[in-house]
């Protein structure tokens, strides 16, 4: 539980494209979001980058997370396994390896039982259990030494903050030469996910597409070594595209609140979580007949489409193992934005 208490209305703030600075942006959809009750436009930029505008404030955004936003999120044994098998190998006289968004240290946590040096980084200060050395406070204005870290890691955090470029920027410089840079981030060019609506938004601001995760390494002097399209570490499931077909055929609906799996978003309500007793009850109680049955061939289409977009290679999360290539550094606005 954050131990800051922040209350008051959420601003936000019209901002022009993170990647090439572009103002032209299409709105793919627009959603409610039941934690902070208010609509966020997700907008589309042609460089490939989709982000919420009007963005919510930087002193705003500690105000879209629940206190038991980690909830679901604690002690993952077998997740922070499979984490590990994206870093390489350790070495003798090894390097630190540095958690950006690490919540509550439990990644590094279980990495330091590994053997591995550890530190990591979050915005708030999180109960925790584990004696592991975070930082709390903001990334891009904390003092850390520079070319010093061998690995850094950034698991599903990218898409929560207000400035991916500043972060890929100083990790680039955080790194050593040999470094890893490993993350993972939404790719909503998979099939199906540009109008899926299963984003976290606000809490997600920013998405992004294979092409767009390349242009922001390479602008900061680094390369993708893999992109993993698959659904090790997180899922994708594009919900909702039976409804958005049928109301695409009597002109568009970009309101994500008609047109979703509501079978599904009562699955997604925080109190519902995780017991599928309670989830069946509540979706028999409140999804009509009728709309359970679309519910239910919209899920099959979707688990379809997620399936078959891991086959394609293009899944709607990808896994990243990036390394340092300052010779690679290009203009971030040659962008063709
Ligand atoms: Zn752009």
């Amino acid at each position: 539980m954050p131990t800051e208490t922040i209350t008051g209305p959420i601003a936000t703030e019209m901002v022009s494209c993170d990647l090439c600075g572009s103002d032209d942006q299409d709105v793919l959809y627009t959603r409610l979001d039941p934690i902070t009750g208010r609509e966020f436009h997700l907008v589309e930029c042609r460089c490939g980058m989709a982000f919420v505008n009007p963005m919510p404030t930087a002193r705003s955004i500690p105000l879209l997370y629940p206190d038991d936003y980690l909830k679901d999120k604690q002690d993952l044994q077998s997740l922070y396994g499979r984490m590990m098998t994206y870093l390489p190998e350790p070495e003798p006289d090894d390097g630190v390896l540095l958690d950006i968004g690490c919540g509550r240290g439990d990644f590094i946590h279980y990495a330091a039982g590994l053997g591995r040096r550890v530190e990591g980084v979050d915005l708030l200060t999180w109960e925790t259990p584990h004696d592991v050395p975070i930082r709390v406070g903001d990334f891009l204005a904390m003092e850390l030494p520079e070319r010093h870290y061998k690995i850094v890691t950034a698991w599903a955090i990218l898409e929560h903050v207000r400035t991916p470029s500043a972060f890929f920027d100083k990790i680039s410089r955080l790194l050593q030469e040999d470094g890893r840079f490993v993350f993972v981030v939404p790719n909503f060019g998979a099939p199906g996910m540009r109008h899926a609506c299963t984003e976290d938004i606000p809490r997600h601001l920013h998405l992004f597409t294979p092409r767009s995760v390349k242009a922001h390494l390479s602008n900061h002097g680094m390369e993708a070594l893999t992109i993993y399209h698959h659904d090790d570490l997180y899922t994708a499931y594009p919900f909702g595209l039976v409804r958005y077909g049928l109301y695409n055929l009597r002109g568009k609906e970009r309101r994500c609140t008609k047109y979703q799996n509501r079978s599904v978003a009562l699955l997604r309500n925080r109190q519902i979580k995780g017991n599928m007793g309670v989830w069946l009850a509540e979706v028999f109680r409140k999804v009509g007949p009728v709309a359970l049955i679309v519910d239910a061939v919209d899920l099959a289409v979707g688990i379809a489409v997620a399936k078959l977009s891991k086959l394609m290679g293009n899944y709607g999360v990808m896994t990243v193992v990036a390394r340092v290539n300052r010779q690679k550094k290009s203009n971030p606005h040659e962008e063709d934005c």
